[in-house]
């Protein structure tokens, strides 16, 4: 009796796997198409300066533009990309055209501030990381100080002596690193000293959970407290309302990203909100 059971939990579970690996399978050629076809898109997060509230950075988020599902969101594809070994291409993609989109920007004469790229792991830990930026940037006119690279605690955790390298090169290069979704990962206090972040980034679930748990705005206070120690900024991330707003100013944190100050927009639209706003 449980051997016939057992066999047909065996079967099910096989045609789930089929029809999951089915799904990648298509879902992976359709995104190898949009990589030749560079059906992506870049969407662009205003920064703003704790102090002043004037935009002082902003964030590039990827979309990808697809012809049947329309703007797909990056949890839907990055996963998998990272998977299968594509987001190393895409991510040069994206700080390409993040550092034109910049220089675009800045030629406008509205805002002239460091634009920040998520890279992923496999992209930031090979060799030769450094010089591909370095090549961008030239290639595109952006200037390196206008450029800030975001990695997760993930990446810096990584104990390769290439990511040290890298860290140092980039920071030589006068390239900004920011650690993302900070608190949320296992990091060595010991190794973000060592890897030269000039930013932190609060990890949103902390800014959401402030006025519902003590325990956040704790963490949230022992966080600025000790990047003002290590001289690093800070970034809220996810500020949605004005009482998480008054909370981090009052503690110190240097800067603020979320839906409250403003969305992600497409580059065209992001100057339209700037224009409007002079
Ligand atoms: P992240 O780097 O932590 O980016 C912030 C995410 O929070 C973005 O989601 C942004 O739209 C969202 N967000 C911003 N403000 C608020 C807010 O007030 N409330 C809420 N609920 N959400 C807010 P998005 O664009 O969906 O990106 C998700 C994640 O995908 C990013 O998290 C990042 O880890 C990854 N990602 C995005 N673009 C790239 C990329 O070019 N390369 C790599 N490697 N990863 C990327
Ligand atoms: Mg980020
Ligand atoms: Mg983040
Ligand atoms: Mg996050």
């Amino acid at each position: 009796q449980a051997k016939v059971e057992g066999g047909g939990c065996i079967r099910l579970f096989d045609q789930a796997l089929r029809e999951r690996s089915e799904q990648v399978y298509r879902l992976l050629s359709r995104l190898r198409k949009a990589i030749s076809l560079e059906q992506f898109e870049l969407h662009y997060q205003l920064q703003f300066d704790m102090q002043t509230l004037q935009p002082c950075g902003m964030e590039a988020l990827l979309r990808w533009r697809d012809g049947v599902n329309g703007l797909v969101a990056p949890d839907q594809f990055i996963p998998v990309a990272l998977e299968y070994g594509l987001m190393p291409t895409i991510g040069r993609w994206v700080i390409r055209q993040a550092c034109k989109d910049n220089m675009t920007l800045i030629e406008t004469g509205l805002l002239d501030v460091v634009v920040a790229v998520n890279i992923c792991a496999p992209l930031f830990s090979e060799a030769g990381f450094c010089a591909l930026v370095h090549q961008l940037l030239v290639s595109t006119g952006l200037p390196a100080e206008r450029l800030e690279l975001e990695i997760t605690e993930g990446v810096a955790m990584n104990s390769s002596a290439q990511v040290l390298q890298t860290s140092d090169e980039l920071h030589e290069a006068g390239i900004r690193l920011a650690m993302d979704d900070f608190g949320i990962g296992f990091s060595s206090l010991n190794r973000l000293k060592k890897l030269r972040f000039d930013k932190l980034k609060i990890d949103r679930s902390f800014v959401s959970g402030l006025f519902e748990s003590r325990s956040d705005q704790a963490i949230v206070q022992a966080i600025l407290g000790m990047a003002k120690g290590l001289s690093m900024r800070t970034v809220a991330e996810g500020v949605e309302t004005e009482e998480q707003l008054a909370f981090l100013r009052e503690a110190g944190c240097s800067q603020g990203q979320g839906f409250w100050f403003a969305r992600p927009m497409p580059l065209p639209e992001l100057i339209e909100w700037l224009r409007e706003r002079r």
